[in-house]
């Protein structure tokens, strides 16, 4: 049997990624059904509309979709509302979110207009509640009423309306609650399986809580044993880093506490599912449950059981798994197959992370025709007691007809959803069937019950369909197995391959899936492998600034001005052969480094950790940057430079063409020793320049490496000319007046520092300086923001790359009444990060790059010790700046960027987020600015007056993606055009005009033989 599990597990991995057609071959022939077969699903199912469509007075959900359709304003207001509303504490802000969402929906048209009542109530609150945010007349005769009532009405409406919303989908506050609601007439027959509410765990004190309430379910459920009620267990909310970087840490300590959360269900004699989640944790989670199974102390008890996910490719393999495991350790698992609930970020994720293929499929009646499949397998499955939760009437008949007179399955499904579906079967045929039941405060379960709605609330979704009034049963009951063979199993046409992202214009960089532990351990094994270091930087702790570019020397001595005087004749010297090569030429070498440094990504990823201690994942986006630097400048040099022929006069020939400048410097930073270096290098190549290029002086061996790559690329070496040396080459370089141009990267001291140098002589011409320097970067967050989510989004901004990012956050900006809070969980998520070795998979803060850049670091640390907010320990070998929250009294106390993990806090009043704003503005720095709100006026405002390059909205602020994200600042944060954007490459260019007189003399000849057309 060991042999079965380790076959099935083989298959899991092979499937994992495979091509959509090739998964679903197999699948669609065990998913058919013959048309007397088919004949008597469709009647069954016909019958279940019927059931469904008559249910629907009670069936909120359908009643909810049918009047808030989730593509009208309204239907969107809504959910955005009940997302956030009940967490907000403080009435001002509660206003201005209730405004927003409320002030431009027409609620009015939907009044009374519902057959359910509640509906109806919900909706006469926001009738009220919009008339209150509104400027009319009516409001402000209505306002001026309740203002003598003394009541915060509109803010009672809306709340009250919320609340209704909550009470459906939620089975009880509390455990207790729950259970006793079971025993009410409308679950009559029905059995439930009871879910703890909230977010993923973010700290070890919420896994903790999460743990102790898991521990107190099985107890309450167990004291009603007789009821046949079970729990569902959601790993990621008893572990704060279920993560396969931290494998080694997350599955040992699930496994134990899964282990005696299962000890106490078997003693009441209780079933558990494990629920499942993110595509990625498959594997730990099969890990975890494996092990589960094979516990002596757990023979004998059948209630283990785990949730599998149709939309998966892996679906199949997952349930041959659960069968073998239950045959190897003697009881049947309980499986509950799924069609899945993170469908949409699932497909996100795998575009961001530009992996080979999808881990599930792109188009919904793969899902169905997998869900099928498997219904029937797990039907046939000895050691599997099959449980199908859906919604779906073909999926529940078309297995009802599989099943035939077995009863030894049952269905599930959601509280709140599905009612009228399973009522029959539960109480006249004596089918079984599970209610999925949320437990926990109404503040929980919004943002629950938007994700269901909004997966319910997708054309595709059976429950939409159904209420959509438009759609006929023929089409809501179509069968998915004719609609996928139809265009024979292949992917969405919507949905391209991470790789065909940007097509036609380019290839999309590869990523590597960290997330396959297998890959994640070659990958840190080669990264851990010895290197042969040769470019020997002269000079690797130099009292370097942020980005490691000083040239404070006045001017530069003898042996670096003999190197930069060199370096630059050379590239003079490649420039008329270079320039005249033709835009396609000098993009296909672009096309092909980009080429060769995917195929030495292993490699560089080397260099990345070795030499700029990076950790794997910030290496990999290095290498990715790279690469999409380089086909992005292609493209673009490709669309963009060509000659362009401008209007004139008749007898006229006006064309303007973008030339390459001269011999350029291209100075680049260490803490994106490939990214940044090749990104200037290539953009200035691409445009017909040739280039000096000077590496930080921590970070040559890398840049070495990727000039190799260029050369064997087909970049002559005189076109591109390598500068290693610290500040007085910089400076050497600078003072040369033969250079055509500088792209610089550095801190705004050196940028300034350039820019005189550059006006010094004034014999020389006046160049084109791009300069992209640092920032004190502000997130603000007010109280309408999820705090899950602000914590996550902080932590990487700030901590990720120990801080050594242009972009990273600096100054953390809280609306007070959330502050502690937000504080409270941030401290915890700290508490989580593990500060090391970059090479090793866990590490998620590594080192800072030198000595120097240590002890500034550690100085400014040090002066601020009293107000401490939260540090953690680190390794006491090492350049290890440990990660610290420090107390600010206001945003100006921060005046210069401090860069490594260190990031101020300091809170703002509600109501004062243009004044806010207008502080950070002052700061004179405009690199990157964060907010997190749920209030999309809120967003306006700041993208209307934010002085920044870079806003990002409810999102971390680090992680720019060439071609998407353009990248750069304004004021001390940098000159533009920004890299990685549509007007980088023409400042690199000269343009040149050219008006030629195509006539001989005076006027043109070919006007006098113009045919007489339409006379
Ligand atoms: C009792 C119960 C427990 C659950 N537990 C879990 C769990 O542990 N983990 C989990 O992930 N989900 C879980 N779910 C959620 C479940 O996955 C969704 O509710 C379910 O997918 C809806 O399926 P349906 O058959 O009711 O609806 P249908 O409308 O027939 O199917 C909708 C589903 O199709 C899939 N889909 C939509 N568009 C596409 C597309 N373009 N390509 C491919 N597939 C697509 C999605 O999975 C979507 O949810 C559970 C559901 C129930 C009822």
């Amino acid at each position: 049997m060991a042999d079965a599990t380790a076959t099935a597990r083989a298959e899991i991995m092979r499937l994992h990624r495979a091509p959509e057609p090739e998964v679903l071959a197999p699948l669609l022939k065990d998913a058919a059904l013959d048309s007397e077969e088919r004949r008597r699903v469709e009647n069954r199912a016909l019958g279940m509309l019927a059931d469904l469509r008559s249910a629907q007075s009670s069936g909120w959900v359908n009643q909810f979709l049918q009047e808030y359709r989730l593509n009208t304003s309204e239907g969107i207001a809504l959910l955005s509302l009940a997302e956030a509303f009940l967490r907000v504490p403080d009435p001002e802000t509660a206003d201005q979110l209730i405004a927003d969402k409320l002030g431009n929906a027409d609620w009015k048209s939907h009044a009374g207009k519902s057959h359910s009542t509640l509906v109806n109530s919900a909706t006469w609150g926001l009738v009220i509640g919009r008339a209150l945010v509104s400027d009319s007349e009516q409001a402000s005769s209505l306002k001026r009423l309740i203002a003598r009532a003394g009541e915060p009405f509109v803010r009672q409406a809306v709340g009250a309306a919320m609340r209704m919303m909550g009470e459906i989908f939620v089975m009880g506050r509390t455990i207790e609650e729950a259970v006793a609601r079971m025993k009410k007439r409308e679950n009559r027959g029905f059995t439930a399986s009871f879910d703890m509410l909230g977010e993923a765990a973010r700290t070890f004190p919420d896994a903790e809580r999460y743990y102790r309430a898991y521990e107190d379910a099985i107890h309450a459920v167990g004291r009603h044993a007789k009821e046949g009620h079970s729990i569902s267990v959601k790993l990621s909310a008893l572990h704060p880093r279920y993560e396969v970087a931290q494998y080694e840490r997350c599955v040992p300590a699930l496994t134990e506490q899964v282990e005696a959360l299962a000890a106490l269900a078997k003693r009441y004699g209780i079933a558990f599912t494990i629920d499942a989640e993110e595509s990625e944790r498959l594997d730990m989670s099969l890990d975890i449950i494996g092990s589960i199974a094979g516990l002596p102390a757990l023979k004998g008890w059948d209630g283990l059981g785990m949730a599998v996910q149709a939309y998966g490719k892996r679906c199949r393999p997952t349930l041959a798994w659960a069968d073998a495991i239950g045959a190897a350790t003697g009881r049947r698992i309980a499986v509950r197959l799924v069609k899945g609930a993170y469908w949409d970020s699932e497909i996100k994720h795998t575009q961001e992370q530009g992996l080979s293929d999808y881990p599930l499929f792109t188009r919904k009646a793969a899902t169905d025709v997998s869900y099928l499949a498997c219904a029937k397998d797990m039907l046939r499955a000895k050691n599997i007691y099959p449980a199908f939760a859906t919604h779906n009437a073909l999926t529940v008949a078309t297995i009802l007809e599989w099943a035939g007179d077995s009863r030894d399955f049952e269905f599930q499904r959601l509280h709140g959803m599905g009612e009228g579906l399973y009522e029959s079967l539960v109480r006249e045929q004596g089918y079984h069937t599970r209610i999925y039941a949320p437990v926990g405060g109404h503040r929980d379960l919004l943002a629950y019950l938007v994700r269901r709605l909004l997966e319910n609330g997708a054309n595709s979704s059976f429950v939409h369909q159904l209420a959509d009034e438009r759609m006929t049963d023929a089409e809501i009951l179509a069968d998915p197995v004719a609609k996928i063979a139809s265009v024979g199993g292949t992917r969405h046409p919507s949905i391209p391959l991470p790789e065909d992202l940007f097509a036609p214009e380019r290839k999309n960089s590869e990523g590597i899936d960290l997330n396959d532990r297998q890959e994640l351990q070659r990958v840190a094994q080669f990264v851990q492998s010895p290197l042969a270091f040769r470019a020997g930087g002269e000079d690797r702790t130099p009292a370097a600034d942020g980005a490691g570019n000083v040239t404070r020397p006045q001017h530069a001595p003898d042996p670096d001005r003999r190197l930069a005087t060199a370096a630059v004749e050379r590239a003079l010297g490649g420039f008329p052969s270079w320039s005249m090569q033709s835009i396609e030429h000098r993009a296909a070498c672009l096309d092909r480094l980009a080429d060769l440094l995917e195929r030495e990504r292993d490699h560089l990823m080397a260099l990345a950790v070795q030499e700029a201690r990076k950790t794997i994942p910030d290496a990999l986006g290095e290498v990715r940057e790279a690469v999409d630097f380089c086909r992005y400048y292609a493209a673009q040099a490709r669309s963009g430079l060509q000659p362009i022929e401008l209007p004139g006069p008749t007898g006229e020939r006006n064309v303007i063409r973008m030339e390459g400048r001269g011999a350029w410097v291209c100075i680049a930073p260490w803490n994106f020793p490939l990214a940044i270096f090749l990104g200037q290098v290539t953009a200035a190549l691409v445009a017909g320049n040739t280039v000096v290029a000077k590496p930080a002086p921590q970070t040559p061996e890398i840049a070495a490496y990727a000039v190799g790559l260029a050369h064997s690329a087909g970049v002559p070496e005189d076109a591109l000319v390598l500068a290693i040396g610290g500040p007085s080459v910089g400076q050497a370089l600078m003072e040369d007046v033969r250079i055509a141009g500088v792209a610089f990267t550095g801190s705004t001291a050196t940028a300034k520092r350039i820019a005189r140098t550059l006006l010094e002589d004034d014999e020389r011409p006046i160049i084109p300086l791009i300069a992209e320097t640092g920032g004190i970067n502000a997130m603000i967050v007010d109280s309408t923001a999820l705090p899950e989510q602000v914590v996550a989004d902080v932590v990487t901004s700030s901590f990720r790359s120990a801080g050594q990012r242009c972009s990273a956050l600096r100054v953390l900006l809280l609306q007070e009444e959330i502050a502690d809070r937000t504080l409270e969980m941030l401290s915890g998520a700290m508490d989580t990060l593990v500060v090391g070795d970059p090479a090793d998979p866990k590490t998620d803060v590594g080192p800072v790059i030198d000595q120097g850049a240590y002890d500034r670091l550690m100085a400014h640390r040090n002066a601020k010790q009293n107000s401490w907010l939260k540090t953690i320990p680190v390794p006491e070998d090492g350049l290890f700046v440990p990660p610290t929250l420090i107390a600010v009294p206001e945003l100006e106390a921060v005046r210069h960027e401090h860069f490594g993990p260190l990031l101020h806090v300091t809170t703002w009043k509600a109501g004062q987020l243009p004044e806010t704003i207008a502080r950070v503005n002052s700061t004179g720095f405009g690199l990157t600015m964060g907010l997190h709100s749920r209030i999309a006026r809120a967003a306006e405002a700041v993208e209307d007056v934010a002085k920044v390059g870079n806003l990002y909205v409810n999102r971390s602020m680090i992680g720019a993606i060439v071609g998407s994200q353009p990248f750069g600042g304004e004021g001390l944060s940098g000159t533009g055009p920004k890299a990685g954007g549509p007007h980088y490459l023409p400042r690199f260019c000269a343009e040149r005009v050219t008006s030629i007189d195509t006539t001989s003399s005076g006027g043109n000849a070919t006007l006098l033989s113009l045919e007489d057309v339409g006379l």
